[in-house]
């Protein structure tokens, strides 16, 4: 199962690739902003998106829009410091499927993948 880690850290990008490997998931493509996050998506065969909010070039809540327009099934997890309660009734409005709030543990990560996995 690949997924699209979509940040514009570097850092941040790492720590999910790790805590993703930590509980079973190896395949992961990365982008570092929504426009080549959509590139990526666009390429096909991913099943989950975990995406950034605040990112250059197109943030995450335009790229979580234009991912919807195009499937209204895939999980898209928002992974954000943005933890204000307008900002992830937005992000849910906006399409996300569920929301983490950074700093997250693997176990937290793993739960919210279990959950959306399960649909
Ligand atoms: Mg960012």
């Amino acid at each position: 199962m690949k997924f699209l880690v979509v940040d514009d850290s570097l850092t941040m990008r790492r720590i999910i690739k790790n805590s993703l490997a930590k509980i079973g998931y190896t395949d992961v493509a990365e982008a570092g902003n929504g426009v080549e996050g959509l590139e990526e998506f666009e390429k096909g065969g991913i099943s989950l998106i975990l995406t950034d909010w605040n990112m250059p070039e197109m943030d995450g809540m335009t790229f979580v829009t234009k991912v919807r327009e195009k499937d209204p099934n895939i999980p898209i997890l928002m992974i954000t410091t943005n933890a204000a309660k307008e900002d992830v009734l937005e992000a849910f409005k906006a399409g996300v499927s569920d929301y983490i709030v950074k700093p997250f543990t693997p176990e937290v990560l793993k739960e919210k993948i279990d959950n959306v996995l399960k649909g």
